[in-house]
């Protein structure tokens, strides 16, 4: 299980997916209301609107709740990120001790490279 499984790749999303195989982070930010959004999509969920930029984001930000999944051979960190200048994300938490991570915890994006698609955006402890 991934927690970016359900960003489809599309044209709306191709400048999503272009950024992250170069590994940059850009979020969609609406010009009507001026707020980002995860995740990205051609249409701005707060007001509706179609008038999106791509905006580099630090991938900075802090756990905001997160579930361990031990039913597989290796364990799993699904996670909330609120990230400091954006929206709260669904993700993975990675390359950490699901043992030592808490909420508030401080995390970063990294992009890990997938088999069959583009690098998705994942978090670790910064
Ligand atoms: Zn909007």
């Amino acid at each position: 299980m991934n927690g970016t499984d359900f960003i489809a790749h599309s044209p709306e999303t191709k400048p999503f997916w272009d950024a992250a195989a170069r590994g940059r982070f850009v979020l969609p930010r609406c010009r009507q209301c001026d707020r980002t959004h995860w995740y990205p999509r051609g249409i701005c969920p707060h007001c509706l609107s179609k008038a999106l930029d791509w905006q580099e984001s630090p991938g900075e930000g802090e756990i905001h709740s997160f579930s361990v999944n031990r039913m597989g051979d290796q364990p799993y960190v699904l996670a909330y990120v609120a990230l400091t200048k954006g929206p709260i994300m669904l993700t993975n938490i990675v390359d950490a001790d699901p043992d030592t991570l808490s909420i508030g915890a401080k995390v970063k994006v990294v992009f890990k490279p997938s088999p069959e698609q583009a690098p998705v955006p994942l978090f670790v402890l910064r």
